[in-house]
């Protein structure tokens, strides 16, 4: 085993429940590591979260660093950052992961500009291979791959000497692999250190609101776009997935068009999602909306126009107006379910 090539992955965890970002890149991770000969480290932060270490080693994990300490009860730049520095700088990993969520969002770069090394942030895939720059070979560089100008080009990002290669991943867009509850690993307990300058900024009132939709593990989801024209036709979407069982999605133009809220929105700057079932309906399939969808669901879309690019992608192609389609599709549901 190769322990210069560690694969280091930082595990979010809320309410004594590990992030599913964080589970889906400790499965990435295992695939990467695998790749590199080497193993996979969690790096496993809070207060009372020892009983997590198990379900990341399930999750492919080869060791946990765990660091659980009261001043980590609750996410904060400070401390967290000096415990992931403090780790990086003594045990320099060749790979770092995080979840592109608000908290990896803020502590990736705190991490990277530590220790000097590159970032890549909203990853859509990661693979290992070699690079070739001015006669000299570096091999088994970490190919940081990214939608870039705009989702216009798949854009391949390597960093061959500055190392740890860091890189934060979005939920949803790396599969999550089954975990394996016979899968042995090791934990190894480690003693933060702070001083008093991490310590300045103290969390006097937390106030947390659900989430409004669960697009992610949905498997049904009703998309809407601009052409479903105002936020009263939106309904429409409304009432399908409801009928269905679905979850409701929207391009990002319904959303910029107040159709719904932001937290719906599939795509580049959205959510991805991975339903088995898709009705994308009065949306263009722009590659910024595509960027969202997994080409494994299957496809429906409803749009007038006949060239629309979402046809490209579809499994089942209606030309016409949605404001017909999407009645008939309610009716018809009722009507085979009696
Ligand atoms: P339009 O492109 O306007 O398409 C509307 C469609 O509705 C048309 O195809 C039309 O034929 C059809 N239509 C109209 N009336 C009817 C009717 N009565 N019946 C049937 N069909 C009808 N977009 C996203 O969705 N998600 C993202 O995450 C995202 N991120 C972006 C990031 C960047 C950096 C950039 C530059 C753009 C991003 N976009 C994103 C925007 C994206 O480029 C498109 O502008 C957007 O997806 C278009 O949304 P739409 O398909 O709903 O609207």
């Amino acid at each position: 085993m190769n322990k210069n090539r560690e694969v280091w992955v930082f595990i979010e965890q809320e309410a004594g429940q590990i992030a599913a970002v964080s589970l889906e890149l400790l499965s990435k991770g295992r695939e990467l590591a695998e790749r590199l000969g080497s193993r996979v480290c969690a790096l496993l932060c809070g207060h009372g979260i020892a009983h997590l270490a198990e379900e990341a080693i399930y999750h492919g994990a080869d060791l946990v660093l765990l660091a659980d300490h009261p001043d980590l009860a609750l996410y904060r730049s400070l401390p967290y950052a000096r415990v992931a520095i403090d780790l990086v700088q003594a045990r320099r990993p060749y790979i770092f992961l995080l979840g592109a969520t608000p908290n990896g969002r803020d502590l990736a770069p705190r991490v990277a500009s530590a220790v000097r090394a590159g970032l890549t942030a909203d990853c859509t895939d990661l693979q290992i291979g070699d690079f070739r720059q001015k006669g000299r070979v570096y091999s088994d560089l970490l190919y940081q791959i990214r939608p870039a100008f705009g989702g216009n080009v798949i854009a391949t990002i390597v960093n061959p000497e500055m190392h740890p290669q860091l890189a934060t991943v979005r939920e949803g867009v790396m599969r999550l692999g089954a975990p394996d509850r016979t899968r042995r690993g090791e934990i190894e307990t480690i003693e933060p250190q702070f001083d008093g300058r991490d310590l300045v900024l103290q969390i006097v009132k937390r106030e947390m609101q659900p989430p409004c939709c669960n697009l992610t593990s949905a498997s049904i989801i009703v998309a809407g776009g601009a052409g479903m024209g105002s936020k009263e036709n939106f309904q429409l979407i409304h009432e399908l997935a409801q009928t269905l069982g679905g979850e409701v999605g929207a391009s990002r133009a319904a959303v910029d068009a107040g159709f719904i809220a932001a937290e719906h929105q599939v795509g580049q700057t959205g959510v991805t999602v991975r339903p088995r079932l898709y009705i994308a309906c009065g949306i263009s399939g722009t590659v910024q909306h595509r960027a969202g969808m997994d080409q494994s669901s299957k496809i429906i879309a409803i749009n007038s126009d006949p060239a629309a690019p979402i046809f490209q992608i579809a499994h089942y192609k209606i030309v016409g107006d949605l404001n017909q389609v999407i009645p008939w599709m309610i009716r018809a549901y009722h009507e085979n379910a009696k």
